[in-house]
């Protein structure tokens, strides 16, 4: 899923402040999921709009509404009669939603109420790891399901680096190192023979160094 963190009030409160009535759109998806911006979260930001506009003499007039999806134009239309009503949208979806909503409404101030973060999952209650930065040429077939540009802090295609200490990355001690689990892995599955390939330098032109990236699907276009 994207994970995403939510934006401090006094900075959702400094990007606001230029305007009196807000929409608190929040996304039913992945961000509701990583507990930064579904329903509760919009309720929660919402009252602490109210809160700081009363202290802060802002007039603010906060509404709310969750819908399923804010990256999909069947569920963007829910919120049209509240975009209509509102001087901004603050969205808490991802910033893919956020985007898709300035899109749809191109006369209405839409801002981010998240710092959209990674592509990850729910390591254990309340802690969330990153697990792919989307490369669009995937390799984990070479490395037994670990992905080293992700989980490795050098990116290493061939490694390890050496500064591992105790499984722990030399980078990040508070994380293992991946060319450790790389390793393990392999030899459980019966595929250490893996290592003794160098891999080749990778082509990044699939990922966001060749810039913004689109999927065409010829046999859905019709
Ligand atoms: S190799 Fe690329 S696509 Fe595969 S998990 Fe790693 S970053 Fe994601
Ligand atoms: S210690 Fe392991 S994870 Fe950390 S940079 Fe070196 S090889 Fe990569």
């Amino acid at each position: 899923m994207i994970v995403a963190e939510r934006k401090t009030i006094p900075e959702m409160v400094e990007i606001l402040k230029r305007h009196k009535k807000i929409l608190v759109l929040g996304c039913g998806t992945c961000v509701t999921v990583c507990l930064a911006g579904g329903e509760r979260e919009v309720s929660i930001i919402a009252s602490a709009l109210r809160i700081a506009s009363k202290v802060q003499g802002l007039g603010f007039e906060v509404s709310e509404l969750t819908i399923e999806r804010q990256c999909d134009n069947i569920f963007i239309e829910q919120a049209a009669e509240a975009v209509e009503k509102c001087d901004a949208v603050l969205s808490t979806a991802c910033g893919a939603g956020v985007q898709a909503i300035a899109e749809r409404y191109p006369q209405k101030p839409v801002y981010a109420g998240l710092n959209t973060a990674f592509l990850g999952i729910l390591e254990e209650r309340g802690v969330w790891t990153e697990k792919c930065v989307a490369c669009g040429d995937c390799v984990l077939d070479k490395y037994g399901g670990v992905c080293p540009i992700t989980r490795c802090a050098k990116h290493m295609l061939n490694g390890p680096c050496g500064g591992s200490r105790e499984d722990h990355c030399e980078i990040r001690p508070d994380r293992p190192c991946a060319w450790q689990l790389i390793y393990k892995r392999l030899k459980d599955i019966g595929q250490i023979e893996r290592l003794e390939t160098i891999v080749e330098p990778k082509d990044w032109s699939s990922s966001l160094s060749g810039g913004p990236r689109v999927i065409i699907r010829e046999d859905h276009r019709v």
